[in-house]
């Protein structure tokens, strides 16, 4: 018997020094780690220790014989990436990370945002150094796109949080929420007070695609419709128009592929999860039947990890539908598909497309559709969305890419709401340097770069500091390398030594932002969101205005 990593695994890689057979892959240090859907343990070497379910922080990790239908097929999904990539055993003997010199004092660090590589990056300089941290996010509520960005039927994916929960329990690190800098406290003063100041405020807007009748009523950005469901404060009074029978998404990440579930998903479904409650309502009355998810390239190119698009087959009472005509390769498709080579996870996301377009839609339930090799070119309607109007590409190579090229064939959809789900962008943040085209903080592994130097005491980790891509747990890596620029800087006595302590901060905040929430008010919103959850059998009810979570905080 073996273990085998499924769906929800958040690539963080926590499990790989747990294994003591070294049998997971690919680890940090390999090349492949970059652009891995997800990570894989070989079955001919596993032990069958049970080390690594319990390093997993998602929950991602079953023995064989433990896994439900919807995951079966992920046995064969490990088995198949040791097939193309043989397990060499490269095991090092852990090397234990230098601290730096005690007598260097304890490291003051800022860090701005709350989200996944906030909470990463704190956690490293937890472990690495003798530190205080303090973690800023302008909402009353930690955990940024782990609250208000991964979908609610996922709630695995979720748990990663409690983990920084139990990491984040002492004094050493203090929640600054409900603070906003730039307007409680500025840049320049966060300097004053620590030596280092980690940005990681993640990729806030959207991309805009840049056609005609973008802006009709009725037409979104995925990202707008994500934090509504998931009752972000900011979106919480936004209204989506879910009379109609139709929905076409743009783009096909998995995104688009959260939306469409939380789109089809039979409301009961959804009622035990902590949807908001005004998207749940919504969601209830909702007339919508079908979901288009177009990609503007073929489906060997979509965006969506073939996990997340096996994981629609088991959906109840969804079809996913194709037209086997979508699914004909161009010739340079063609002979990827037929390289022995060719990566386990790519043949599997096109083999998944087969299957779904063999399979007969039942009438009677909601479908998600998708097309492929299809840009659109104008949404169009008198004074809301009425329709979408795409283009039929043809790919092409272009720099070493294969892009989409439009032809002369148009097609139109009727539609009620178009959601464009067409990628994160990152926004300039006050007092650092931006880079507009890439939307990121200009840096080098992390340090903050402005006219070829490095800013003394200013990084970035996260999606500000990459661009948006990848899943939670790549922001393990991510942060761990900006933390070691820090201790770096910190021993090496480039870091000013702050002004203020951490009793000046608390003054200073209590003077600009009483209304700011530490741990105890954190705490007391957890307890009553997750209190209200009990009673209805939910993980946790979400409050979704300021007022709410200040008066929960308050208890
Ligand atoms: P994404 O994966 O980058 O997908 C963006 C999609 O938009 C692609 O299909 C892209 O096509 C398309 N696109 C871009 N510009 C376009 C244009 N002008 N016209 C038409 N299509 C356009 O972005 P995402 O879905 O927002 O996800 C962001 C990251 O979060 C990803 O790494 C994703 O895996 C991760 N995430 C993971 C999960 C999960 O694990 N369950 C859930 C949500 C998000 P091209 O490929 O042709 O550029």
């Amino acid at each position: 018997m073996a273990y085998v990593i499924t769906q929800r695994c958040c690539n963080d890689a926590s499990c790989v020094p747990e294994c003591p057979v070294d049998c997971i892959r690919p680890t940090p240090e390999q090349p492949e780690f970059a652009t891995t859907e997800q990570l894989y343990i070989d079955p001919d070497t596993c032990i069958d220790c049970g080390a690594c379910v319990d390093a997993c922080p998602v929950e991602a990790i079953f023995s064989e014989d433990d896994l439900t239908a919807s995951l079966a097929r992920f046995r064969d999904i490990n088995a198949s990436y040791f097939e193309r990539h043989p397990l060499e055993s490269n095991f090092d003997p852990l090397v234990t990370p230098s601290r730096p010199p005690k007598e260097l004092g304890t490291l003051r660090v800022a860090i701005v945002g709350a989200g996944p590589a906030a909470c990463y990056a704190a956690d490293e300089l937890l472990r690495r150094a003798d530190v205080e941290v303090e973690m800023f996010d302008r909402l009353p509520t930690p955990w940024g796109l782990v609250r208000a960005g991964v979908a609610p039927d996922h709630p695995g994916t979720k748990s990663v949080s409690a983990m920084f929960e139990s990491a984040f329990r002492r004094d050493t690190l203090q929640y600054r929420l409900n603070v906003e800098v730039g307007k409680h406290i500025s840049h320049d003063e966060l300097l004053g007070h620590h030596h280092a100041v980690i940005y990681a405020v993640g990729a806030s807007t959207d991309r805009r695609l840049d056609v005609p009748g973008e802006d009709l009523a009725g037409s979104h950005s995925a990202t707008e419709f994500v934090a509504w469901y998931n009752g972000h404060p900011d979106y919480a009074e936004r209204s989506f128009d879910l009379s109609g029978e139709r929905v076409v998404i743009v783009g096909n990440g998995n995104v688009a592929l959260d939306v469409a579930r939380v789109l089809t998903l039979p409301a009961d479904e959804l009622a035990k999860t902590d949807i908001a409650d005004h998207a749940l309502e919504a969601l209830r009355n909702s007339n919508v039947r079908e979901v288009v998810v177009l990609g503007r390239r073929g489906p060997l190119q979509a965006a969506y990890t073939s996990s997340e698009f096996l994981a629609l087959g088991h959906l109840k009472g969804v079809d996913v539908v194709i037209d086997p005509a979508e699914l004909e390769l161009d010739p340079h498709s063609q002979a990827l598909f037929d390289d022995p080579q060719i990566e386990p996870s790519l043949k599997l996301k096109y083999e998944l497309a087969q299957e779904y377009a063999a399979e007969t839609p039942n009438p009677e339930n909601k479908r998600i559709v998708f097309r492929y090799l299809a840009s659109p070119t104008e949404i169009t309607g008198d004074d809301k969305v009425e329709a979408l109007e795409f283009v039929h590409n043809e790919l092409v190579e272009e720099d070493g890419r294969v892009v989409a090229r439009a032809s002369d064939r148009t097609e139109a959809l009727s539609a009620s709401m178009v959601l464009r789900s067409i990628g994160y962008k990152g926004r300039p943040v006050q007092d650092l340097p931006f880079d507009d085209r890439g939307g990121v903080v200009p840096n080098e592994h992390g340090r903050v770069v402005a006219d070829g130097a490095h800013v003394t005491g200013v990084y970035v980790s996260g999606w500000i500091k990459r661009g948006p891509r990848g899943v939670i747990g790549s922001n393990r890596v991510d942060a761990t390398e900006t933390v070691e620029q820090v201790l770096e800087d910190f021993t090496a006595g480039k870091l000013a030594a702050p002004e203020g302590d951490r009793a000046a901060l608390e003054a200073l905040l209590s003077e600009r932002q009483p209304d700011a929430i530490g741990r105890e008010g954190w705490k007391a919103i957890d307890a009553a969101e997750k209190g209200a959850g009990k009673s209805a059998g939910r993980p946790r009810v979400k409050f979704t205005t300021i007022d709410d979570l200040l008066k929960a905080a308050r208890g």
